[in-house]
């Protein structure tokens, strides 16, 4: 952090959007594309104005789970016009660029296409602009929450040890650049076996409430490993947009973030 120049606050606030919140993670693969997703969808269902903008160059992943994977036009040349699905209006890195060129983007470029989604995207007026962003601690988050200034983050681990000690970093990184932690989400917290009813703890058992309480900030969620999260992931209509029990679980967490 201490290397970058300080840029000028603001630069990249898209003007019609009220609040920015961000979602990370330490790791990837501990559910922060979900989390983005469900949540964004939540909270278009408890009627809120969301977008929802997928930053994750490593792994864009909004597409496939939001079910639309079109080019966005940009009729003008200058403006992008968002997707819009599940009541949420959608832009991701990833459908900038063809997806084998993410892999040589160099920082400049990351820059540039960041700037673009915020300044160039028509997002109009919105409540909440939720931004999925990569895992990790890099780039896109110093520069996000430098010329942004978004209003705050959460960040998603699994109980898990390993995705803890990353989550701290990340914890650890938003405190640096001075971005409010919202607070946790605990994703993966448990399992219950659809035949017998018995519930394993798979990743480890309270680690991220433990984690919450010593950083004081709050617990927003505990979501269990739940196939059917993984199915609407993969088959691009979120949980949150059914009426499966961890919809409620998404439904009380937008009920969380609007208080
Ligand atoms: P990240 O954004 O942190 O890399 P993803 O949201 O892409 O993680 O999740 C990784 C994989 O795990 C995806 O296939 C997703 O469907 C699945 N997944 C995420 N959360 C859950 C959950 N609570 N239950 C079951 N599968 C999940």
């Amino acid at each position: 952090v201490g290397g970058h120049p300080k840029p000028q606050e603001g630069a990249m606030r898209p003007a019609g959007v009220k609040h920015i919140i961000a979602v990370g993670s330490g790791k990837g693969g501990v559910g922060k594309s979900t989390v983005s997703s469900n949540l964004a969808v939540a909270l278009a269902r408890a009627g809120r104005k969301v977008g929802l903008l997928d930053a994750d160059i490593y792994g864009p992943s909004q597409p496939r789970m939001m079910g639309q994977t079109k080019r966005p036009a940009s009729p003008d040349g200058k403006t992008i016009i968002p997707l819009t699905a599940h009541g949420v209006t959608l832009m991701s890195i990833g459908l900038m660029l063809p997806e084998e060129k993410a892999l040589i983007w160099r920082g400049p470029m990351l820059m540039g296409a960041l700037q673009q989604m915020l300044t160039q995207v028509q997002w109009g007026e919105l409540d909440v602009l939720i931004v999925d962003l990569p895992p990790g601690t890099g780039d896109v988050q110093l520069t996000l929450c430098q010329k942004s200034d978004i209003n705050g983050a959460i960040v998603v681990s699994t109980p898990q040890d390993v995705a803890l000690l990353d989550a701290r970093k990340a914890i650890d990184m938003f405190g640096t650049l001075k971005t409010p932690i919202l607070g946790l989400i605990e994703n993966m917290s448990s399992f219950t076996c659809p035949n017998c009813g018995h519930e394993s703890h798979i990743f480890g058992h309270g680690g991220v409430a433990a984690e919450a309480q010593k950083m004081g900030v709050p617990l927003l969620a505990s979501l269990p490993i739940d196939l059917d999260t993984r199915l609407a992931g993969d088959g691009g209509t979120p949980i949150a947009a059914t009426n499966s029990p961890v919809a409620m679980a998404y439904a009380q967490l937008a009920d969380r973030m609007i208080k």
